[in-house]
């Protein structure tokens, strides 16, 4: 650090929703970097694709698409990769890259609304499942229909906020002008901790590639 002063860090309050961290002596730049790579860059998982087999409701393909898309999904990010990042090179996508679930639903003499939990998983054991079964996505009348396959995907806020997994805030301590406090809170994608984690990750590799350019322009001078 460039004032030589020692980085302390204090987790002042966690409740699986948000966390509240103090940190000390960590250049205001570096704790920036990581709040916006928190909002825009650590992956979470959404539903990116939508085939629509049938569609009789009043909704149009695409708000209902849109609906779909903006469910947020616990996300399994140890074991799944953007799809742009994943070896297999096939649109479809493979175990790496894509969890596939079928939404089917009917209403008949009533009414029906249908929500999140109504989507089926082709693997009945996935653990990236919607983060709540009681999000509507929309309403049916008697007879109509609605028959979807829908693809989650790795994403990330920067491509598209539906991956944004939560938003984080930085502000100075009110005790001294080197206390700042990093506030983060999930919209359910991922813990909140695992979100600054990620974000200290993603800094570090940054940092990294950035030294790699460098002592690879030193050795072509
Ligand atoms: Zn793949």
């Amino acid at each position: 650090m460039s004032s030589g002063e020692e980085v302390a860090v204090e987790l002042l309050e966690s409740d699986g929703k948000s966390v509240k961290v103090e940190l000390r002596g960590v250049p205001l730049a570096v704790a920036n970097a990581i709040r916006r790579l928190i909002i825009s860059e650590v992956p979470t998982m959404a539903v990116e694709e939508v085939l629509v087999i049938e569609n009789s409701s009043g909704m149009t393909n695409e708000i209902l698409a849109h609906r779909i898309s903006l469910i947020p999904f616990v996300s399994d990010i140890d074991r799944y990769v953007p799809p742009e990042e994943c070896t297999c090179g096939s649109k479809l996508g493979c175990e790496r890259c894509v969890v596939r679930y079928v939404l089917k639903a009917e209403a008949g003499d009533q009414p029906l609304t249908v929500y999140s939990r109504d989507m089926v998983p082709e693997d009945p054991n996935t653990s990236v499942v919607p983060v709540s079964g009681n999000i509507p996505i929309v309403k049916l009348a008697p007879g109509e229909k609605v028959e979807l396959e829908l693809y989650v995907r790795v994403g990330r806020g920067k491509k598209h906020a539906k991956w944004q997994p939560g938003i984080a805030t930085l502000y100075e301590s009110k005790e001294g002008p080197e206390k700042r406090i990093l506030f983060v809170e999930s919209f359910g994608f991922l813990e909140p901790k695992r979100m600054i984690l990620e974000a200290i990750k993603i800094l570090n590799k940054k940092v990294k590639e950035l030294a790699y350019v460098i002592k690879g322009g030193e050795q072509h001078a």
